[in-house]
């Protein structure tokens, strides 16, 4: 026996966990829609001409291999904050922004929970009802106690509004509330722009501080500065917030970790303070940050041919992913015309929520080799407009 036998086997991460079931499937027509990674037309992993651009540029320019300072590359801070913020942002140009580069939007959130666990003792993380799987891990795994707010209601496959702004309303004030910036992950739904108000008003009103995770900014709506719509919504509005980003997605930068986290508020010396206790927290989890993403991304966001082309990519992108959910709702329609398919349509991002329970999921797996997370999610990015019709067969078939 092992000093370690008492441990017990972790349970299966149940986004990852579908992609090792994948692998390990014979069936000739399986398909993963289980992990978020954008997949081209056949099928395959995409990396975007800019990046390869962007390589080409920094093998020529023979960088070294030094440690980052703890808040990451200059360059990307500057740039990942005015992309988030827009050019005109005022809390960017009084420095009142504490920006970290950190380890994608998995790794920016960790380093705010810790931020929260540390500084903000007492608070409670609030998250929307669903979220994405790993959001409670995160806070948990900090320390940071989480509950949830009404976000979604399966009646109108729709947004909560008047539960979540109920919900916001009673939290304690020095809550956080926990907010996707785009592309709501599991759902697909996001607020209006008008909600958007009702929601700020509520937080403003209660005293609370929102945590954006933005993991899809230009990568849901093919629009940078449409993506980002709340975020600078709330930093008009003078609300202070933590805000994390990613380039997993919008750069195809997965396996790269590059992102960062950041704090708005209100003056600069406290901007200036909060950035030394993030530095703080990174050294002491991972000492600094790794550099080659933060290159890749720097250059793609400071170079403007390199941008615009950026803009295309991601309008690419987007664009197939809209056209897939386009020929998947027609071909719901014509196999089952007594069933309101429009959600699937109405839905944002590389995600559609079917409504399909855990027994109708498990039946998609069994009988028709389509990979996808227990909570009836499918990413559409994994997706073909090939495979179009074999889904919405199999999703029809496990209706009925
Ligand atoms: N937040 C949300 C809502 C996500 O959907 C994801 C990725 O699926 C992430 C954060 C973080 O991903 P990464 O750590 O690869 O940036």
């Amino acid at each position: 026996p092992s000093f370690l036998s008492g441990v017990e086997q972790a349970p299966a991460d149940p986004i990852l966990g579908v992609s090792v079931a994948f692998r390990e499937s014979t069936n000739p027509n399986k398909l993963n829609l289980g992990v978020g990674a954008y997949r081209t037309e056949d099928l395959k992993p995409y990396v975007l001409d800019v990046v390869r651009q962007a390589e080409k540029r920094m093998i020529e320019a023979d960088y070294d291999k030094e440690y980052l300072p703890m808040q990451g590359l200059a360059e990307f801070n500057e740039a990942t904050r005015k992309l988030l913020l827009g050019e005109g942002s005022a809390a960017v140009a009084e420095s009142r922004v504490a920006t970290v580069q950190s380890l994608s939007g998995t790794g920016s959130l960790r380093v705010g929970a810790a931020f929260i666990g540390k500084f903000m003792p007492g608070a409670v993380v609030y998250l929307p009802n669903p979220t994405w799987g790993n959001h409670k891990n995160i806070f948990a795994d900090a320390g940071v106690e989480w509950r949830e707010y009404r976000y979604y209601d399966k009646a109108t496959i729709g947004l909560d509004l008047d539960g979540m702004i109920a919900d916001l309303k009673a939290a304690p004030a020095g809550s956080v509330i926990c907010l996707h910036g785009c592309a709501h992950n599991p759902t697909g739904v996001d607020p209006t722009k008008e909600q958007w108000a009702a929601i700020a008003d509520a937080v403003e009103s209660n005293g609370l501080v929102p945590f954006f995770d933005v993991a899809y900014q230009g990568f849901a709506s093919g629009s940078l500065e449409e993506d980002a719509y709340a975020p600078r919504l709330f930093e008009r509005r003078g609300i202070e917030f933590f805000c994390a980003q990613s380039y997993s997605k919008n750069l195809g930068l997965y396996a790269e970790r590059i992102g960062a986290i950041n704090a708005v508020v209100n003056d600069k010396e406290t901007a200036a303070k909060t950035l030394s206790q993030m530095n703080r927290i990174a050294r002491a989890i991972y000492s600094n940050p790794p550099v080659h993403g933060a290159r890749i991304a720097a250059t793609v966001i400071n170079d403007p041919a390199l941008f615009a082309r950026w803009n295309e990519e991601m309008g690419e992108m987007a664009g197939r992913i809209k056209t897939v959910r386009a020929m998947l709702y027609d071909n719901l329609c014509k196999l089952n015309p007594d069933k309101d398919w429009s959600f699937v349509t109405r839905q944002i991002g590389m995600f559609s929520f079917t409504g399909l329970n855990p027994n109708q999921v498990k039946h998609m797996t069994e009988k028709h080799a389509i990979y996808m997370t227990g909570d009836g999610r499918i990413s559409l990015a994994g997706l073909s407009q090939a495979k179009c019709e074999y889904l919405a067969n199999a999703i029809v078939d496990s209706f009925t």
